[in-house]
């Protein structure tokens, strides 16, 4: 697993604030190319906020961010092209209900690419034979478990050819014996060179995948490190008692 040392994600002295909340705190952060971070943290920490940010889901109020050199302001075109090369992949699947699984993963390279039927389903069919489900290609999400579910909404993120992927608690909405098939699609991701920002308490993936963990509370980046350090030797108590919790 390579990493360069272009910049993928450059964030810098970035604040956010919902209302009078000031939700993200002087957040600094840069992410290389083909760099796999996990961010973990109490509830409430900022985490969603944050990788939320990177594709504009949420606006910042202070500070920059830069998506593969492209800096994230109000100009819609810019949003648009660092959108082009973000994936997300969220808890909830976010998959489209009355669409079969073929269609949910053509749907965006279709309309947003221009890509012909033919093609997109060619490819499509690629990304659903890699995350092992092409043989539910003409069911509906409905029909499927919790974990092919979150396996064709990242079929669906990579249909689109995203430079970096975002994960937000893929796996804490399945049950347990499903987690190990998402997490697989993602330690597979990870080897072939992805640049991921993974939010997850699964600290085996984060030791598998991760060269870096970061750690966020109350809105900050509290401590981040390569994992052995992160986690045999955590510095800050507010870490410690963190890992206390939930290794
Ligand atoms: P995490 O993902 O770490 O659990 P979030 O980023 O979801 O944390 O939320 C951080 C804080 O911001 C929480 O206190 C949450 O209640 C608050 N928050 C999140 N979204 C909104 C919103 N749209 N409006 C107001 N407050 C929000
Ligand atoms: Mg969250």
């Amino acid at each position: 697993m390579q990493v360069g040392d272009e910049i993928a994600i450059d964030i810098v002295g970035m604040h956010k604030w919902f209302g009078e909340f000031h939700v993200l705190k002087n957040i600094n952060l840069t992410v290389n190319k083909g760099e796999r971070i996990v961010v973990c943290g109490p509830s409430g920490s900022g985490k969603s906020t944050l990788i939320r940010c990177i594709n504009r889901l949420e606006e910042h109020q202070r500070g920059d961010i830069i998506v593969n050199d492209v800096e994230l302001t109000s100009d819609v075109k810019n949003i648009a092209e660092v959108r082009r090369e973000v994936g997300m992949v969220f808890q909830h699947f976010n998959l489209f209900p009355h669409l079969t699984v073929l269609e949910n993963c053509t749907l965006a390279p279709m309309w947003v690419r221009r890509m012909p039927k033919r093609e997109a389903e060619e490819v499509a069919m690629q990304y659903l034979t890699r995350v092992k489900i092409p043989e539910q290609a003409l069911k509906y999400p409905g029909q499927l478990s919790g974990g092919q579910q979150q396996r064709v909404a990242i079929a669906r993120s990579l249909c689109m050819n995203p430079a970096i992927m975002l994960f937000d608690e893929p796996t804490s909405a399945l049950d347990p014996e499903m987690i190990s098939e998402v997490l697989d699609v993602m330690i597979n991701l990870a080897e072939l060179g992805m640049t991921m920002i993974c939010v997850t308490h699964e600290m085996g993936f984060a030791r598998k995948v991760a060269n870096r963990v970061i750690f966020m509370d109350g809105g900050e980046i509290i401590e981040q490190n390569e994992p052995e350090e992160f986690f045999n030797n955590p510095q800050s108590d507010r870490t410690k008692l963190f890992l206390s919790q939930i290794l």
